[in-house]
């Protein structure tokens, strides 16, 4: 089994207001071993604040820094929990998903410790094969679990906005988490929803495996743009090397 002296952690980032939003909402913490995509809703409610509080909470937190910390999910939760609550105090009725992952240290090796609430978005790319770390917490995703309609026609939904969980709104807070072996080789990719939205997910397989991670997260955040551009576009890339 690696160990976390075997590897290093490189990796890019990129958000963009979008084509047809005054304003980016989203929020993106990038600080090995935290990375972390928020996206604010409510607009003049407060939508940019609640990104920025969670994008603060883990900032502040111990963790930015530490390699391969040994952390637990209470700890993810506490820090998801106070920004929730600081989001509802400080905001007039904003509120904002919260995705990513931990770089951590699990029974003495590397691990993803991932995260989720609502539909913001962590995927994994291991041995050439995309998949999607989280599931979304949204009223299409409900229809897609049921087979009513297909992941494709979830994308481009006209309800697909609605999502069933959020941090500081008063609906549901509570978060997924997963934890995965970290292996060399894979990358991780966090964005928001006007990344995974706008782009087929055909074509994001292919361009988030591309080149380095900022050039796969420059060239995400183009490609979201060259589609329209609907929405506020964040994504974080991050590769775990194995150490020369
Ligand atoms: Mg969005």
């Amino acid at each position: 089994m690696k160990t976390a002296a075997d590897v290093v952690v490189r990796s890019g980032h990129a958000t963009h207001v979008g084509h047809r939003r005054e304003a980016n909402e989203d929020a993106l913490l990038c600080a090995d071993p935290v990375f972390v995509v928020a996206d604010g809703m409510g607009g003049y409610a407060g939508g940019a604040d609640a990104s920025r509080i969670i994008i603060e909470t883990f900032a502040a937190s111990r963790l930015p820094g530490l390699s391969f910390p040994e952390v637990t999910v209470e700890e993810v939760s506490g820090l998801l929990q106070a920004a929730s609550q600081r989001i509802t105090e400080e905001t007039l009725a904003a509120g904002s998903t919260a995705t990513g992952a931990v770089l951590v240290t699990c029974d003495g090796v590397p691990n993803w410790l991932v995260f989720n609430v609502g539909d913001s978005r962590t995927y994994l790319i291991r041995d050439g094969e995309f998949g999607q770390l989280t599931t979304d917490h949204s009223l299409v995703q409900m229809w897609v679990d049921a087979g009513h309609i297909t992941r494709e026609e979830a994308r481009i939904h006209p309800r697909r906005n609605a999502i069933t969980r959020s941090l500081g709104r008063g609906q549901g807070d509570s978060a997924d988490f997963t934890l995965i072996h970290a292996l060399p080789g894979d990358r991780i990719m966090v964005c928001s929803d006007g990344l995974s939205g706008e782009v087929a997910e055909e074509y994001l397989s292919v361009i988030a495996a591309t080149g380095s991670p900022q050039e796969a997260a420059d060239a995400l955040v183009e490609a979201a743009l060259a589609e329209g551009g609907s929405d506020n576009i964040s994504v974080i890339v991050a590769d775990l090397d194995p150490s020369a």
